[in-house]
């Protein structure tokens, strides 16, 4: 089989995606990239992105297409994505995006898009109870994941906080986002025989075994031709 991997994982807010993403990334040793948590450390280092990104993610809008392409198009053509490949998380959102990412990898292509899937009455609960690390992205629960020491990453040391985003205003709104503009490129990834539908319900080793699986399948089916 080829090493590296080529993976956009999507679903709602809650469904797990950053968690599974990070697992994904260590499991096929590719780069984990989650343009959110880019935009987050943008806001905080004050950057000229950070500036133009940070109303849209407070509101929990979504950041104009070109920004965003042009920060991915930048992360996606350095070496290590190249080579490699990656697992994206939180992009491609719209459908402008995903022509784009096809484009930005051709001839090259994905080797699967994952639809991790659970229900709205679920994701409320874990993205009230949700932490995360500002550097490294791993995710925690107060419920039912909390860090080793409280406010600090098991993995990378970094700070562990509740998102500005995580309040119930933005969290509405992205929630209204991700049916309007995200949920239709679950048809459109369909079309092109790149999806797979998994279920975000269990724990999150019993979610990563379905992953595994469904991109080991995936990869050995492409690779035996
Ligand atoms: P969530 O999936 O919980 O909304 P993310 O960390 O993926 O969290 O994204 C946080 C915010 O970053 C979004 O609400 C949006 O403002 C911005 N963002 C991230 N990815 C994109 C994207 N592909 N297109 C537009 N905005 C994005």
């Amino acid at each position: 089989m080829n090493p590296g991997a080529r993976i956009v994982v999507l679903g709602k807010q809650g469904a797990g995606k950053g968690t599974q993403a990070v697992r994904l990334s260590r499991h096929y040793v590719v780069p984990h990239v989650a343009t959110g948590d880019i935009f987050r450390a943008a806001v905080r280092s004050g950057s000229e992105l950070g500036k133009k990104a940070r109303e849209y993610l407070d509101a929990g809008d979504l950041v104009p297409d070109e920004i965003v392409i042009g920060m991915v198009r930048e992360r996606l053509t350095r070496d290590d994505t190249t080579h490699r490949g990656f697992i994206l998380d939180g992009f491609p959102r719209t459908v402008p995006q995903a022509d784009a990412l096809m484009e930005l990898i051709a001839p090259r292509v994905l080797d699967v898009v994952i639809n991790l899937e659970i229900d709205t009455a679920q994701v409320l609960g874990r993205l009230a109870s949700r932490r995360v690390c500002c550097d490294c992205g791993t995710n925690y629960s107060v419920v039912d994941n909390p860090a080793r020491v409280p406010g600090i990453c098991d993995v990378c040391g970094g700070d562990v906080v509740q998102r500005d985003d995580d309040t119930e205003f933005a969290i509405r709104r992205r929630l209204e986002l991700y049916e309007r503009e995200t949920a239709p490129l679950i048809d459109w990834f369909k079309k092109r025989n790149l999806l797979a539908t998994i279920k975000g319900t269990g724990s999150p080793d019993e979610v990563t075994e379905r992953l595994v699986a469904e991109v080991d399948w995936r990869k050995q089916r492409a690779f035996s031709g």
